[in-house]
C-alpha cells in the first residue's frame, strides 16, 4: 500500500494499450462492438468493457479509481458537478417518507436541494449543528435513513466528530454521507471513522486549478457500487472525459498543494488573529477553534479556508473587497490562487439581515481561500486591504455622525 503522497502520482493509471504514462483521453460518446454477441454480453454484464460514455468511459474511470484509492474506498462515480454528486448520493439512498439530518453549516445549495427539491418528493429534513452530537441525537426520528455531514462546515468551519456520529447513526439504522470537499482525502478520510458514502466537489482542491466543475461519489463496497452506478446512469449527471483528464492531472500535485495550503493558511490565520480590526478568526488549525481537539484527531491539517469577522461590519467588508489586489474577488475555493469573499455584501446579500444572522452569517464575516502564492504576499495584501477598509469605514461612520 503506497503512502498518500505516492498514491496521488500513481493512482488510477490503469492499463492502456501503448503503456502511455498518462491515461489517454477517450473523447468519445460511444464504443463499437466486435459483433452482436459481444454487444449482448456487455449489456448482460457477462464481460467488462465500455458501451456508451454515460455508462462508463476509460478516462473517467481512471479518475474514479484515483479518488477511490485516495479515500480508501471501493469505487468512485464521477459526476458533472459537486452538486450532481450530492444529488446522486441523496437520490440513490432516499425514498419518499424518509427523513434526513443535515449539518447546519453545509454548502448552501445542498440545503436548498433538500428543502426545495427533495421535499417535493416526500423527503423531510432537519438541519442541526452537527458539531453538537446531542443536537444530532435529538434530531433522529424513526424514519431517519441518512445523516448528511459536512466537516469542516461552510463558512463557519464547525467540525463534526465523525466516529461517534457514525456510531450513533448506524445504531439507528441510518447511513452517513460526508462531504469531504474542504479536506480532500489527504487531510481527512471519512471512511476511517465509519462514513458510508463520501462526496466531493472536484471543482475545489482536488482539481485545484479553477478550470473544471466536477464532482465525485465514493462508495465502500461492490453492492453499493452497482446500486450507485445504475442510479447515476439514470440520473445522468456524469463527468466528461476531458474534464476527468484535467482533474486527474490536478490530483498529481494534491499532496504538495494541501501541505502548502495548510502551512500558509495557518500563517494567515495567526496574522489575522492578532489584528486589532479582526474580532475573531475561525481556522481548524488554530488552538482557539472550538473543536480544535477533534480537528487534531480527525484531520491531518487545517486546510486552506479561513473565516474571520471584521470589527467594522458590513461597510468594512465591502471596502475590504474593493481594496484587495492579489486575492481574487470570487466565490469558490481550493485553487492555487487566493480568493476572498464577503457573504453579507455578495453571495448572501439578497437574503436580508435577519435570515443571514439565523444562518450565522454575520455582517463582517469574510472567507479567504488561501492559495499557494508566497504567504507573505497574501498577508501583505490582506493587511493593506484591512487598512484601507478601516479608513473608508471610518470616513463612512464620520459621515453618518455629521448627517
Ligand atoms: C462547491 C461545493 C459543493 C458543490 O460543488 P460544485 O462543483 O460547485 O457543484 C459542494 N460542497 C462543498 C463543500 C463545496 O464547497
Amino acid at each position: 500500500m503506497l503512502a498518500p503522497d505516492s498514491l496521488v502520482v500513481h493512482a488510477g493509471i490503469g492499463e492502456n494499450e501503448y503503456l502511455a504514462v498518462v491515461p489517454p483521453i477517450y473523447q468519445t460518446s460511444t464504443f463499437a462492438f466486435d459483433c452482436a454477441e459481444q454487444g449482448a454480453d456487455l449489456f448482460a454484464g457477462k464481460r467488462d468493457g465500455y458501451i456508451y460514455s454515460r455508462m462508463g468511459n476509460p478516462t473517467v474511470r481512471a479518475l474514479e479509481d484515483a479518488v477511490a484509492a485516495l479515500e480508501g474506498g471501493h469505487a468512485g462515480l464521477a459526476c458533472g458537478s459537486g452538486m450532481a454528486a450530492v444529488h446522486t448520493a441523496l437520490a440513490t439512498l432516499l425514498s419518499a417518507g424518509d427523513h434526513v439530518i443535515c449539518s447546519e453549516s453545509v454548502y448552501g445549495p445542498t440545503c436548498t436541494l433538500l428543502e426545495t427539491v427533495l421535499s417535493r418528493f416526500g423527503i423531510e429534513s432537519t438541519i442541526v449543528d452537527s458539531s453538537d452530537l446531542n443536537a444530532v441525537q435529538d434530531a433522529f426520528r424513526p424514519n431517519t435513513t441518512v445523516v448528511y455531514i459536512e466537516t469542516p462546515g461552510n463558512p463557519t468551519l464547525a467540525i463534526c466528530d465523525l466516529e461517534p456520529l457514525c456510531k450513533m447513526a448506524h445504531e439507528r439504522g441510518a447511513k452517513v454521507i460526508v462531504d469531504n470537499t474542504f479536506m480532500t482525502p489527504i487531510l481527512q478520510q471519512p471512511f476511517r471513522w465509519g462514513a458510508d458514502v463520501v462526496v466531493h466537489s472536484l471543482t475545489k482542491f482536488l482539481n485545484g486549478h479553477a478550470d473544471v466543475v466536477g464532482g465525485m461519489v465514493v462508495v465502500k463496497d461492490e453492492d453499493q457500487y452497482s446500486l450507485f452506478r445504475k442510479s447515476l446512469n439514470h440520473l445522468g449527471g456524469v463527468l466528461g472525459p476531458f474534464d476527468s483528464f484535467l482533474v486527474h492531472r490536478g490530483i498529481k500535485t494534491l499532496s504538495l498543494r494541501m501541505q502548502r495550503h495548510c502551512e500558509s493558511a495557518l500563517k494567515v490565520a495567526t496574522y489575522l488573529e492578532q489584528h486589532p480590526s479582526v474580532e475573531w478568526v475561525r481556522y481548524p488549525g488554530l488552538e482557539s477553534h472550538p473543536q480544535h481537539e477533534v480537528a487534531e484527531r480527525q484531520m491531518a491539517g487545517g486546510g486552506g479556508v479561513i473565516s474571520f469577522e471584521l470589527a467594522g461590519g458590513i461597510e468594512a467588508g465591502r471596502a475590504m473587497m474593493n481594496a484587495v489586489r492579489l486575492c481574487g474577488l470570487a466565490v469558490s475555493l481550493g485553487g492555487v490562487e487566493s480568493l476572498i469573499q464577503h457573504p453579507a455584501s455578495m453571495t448572501h446579500a439578497i437574503m436580508g439581515a435577519e435570515a443571514r444572522h439565523r444562518a450565522h452569517i454575520t455582517d463582517g464575516l469574510v472567507r479567504v481561500s488561501v492559495g499557494i502564492e508566497n504567504p507573505n504576499d497574501i498577508i501583505h495584501d490582506l493587511d493593506q486591504a484591512i487598512a484601507q477598509s478601516n479608513s473608508m469605514s471610518n470616513t463612512a461612520n464620520a459621515g453618518e455622525i455629521h448627517a
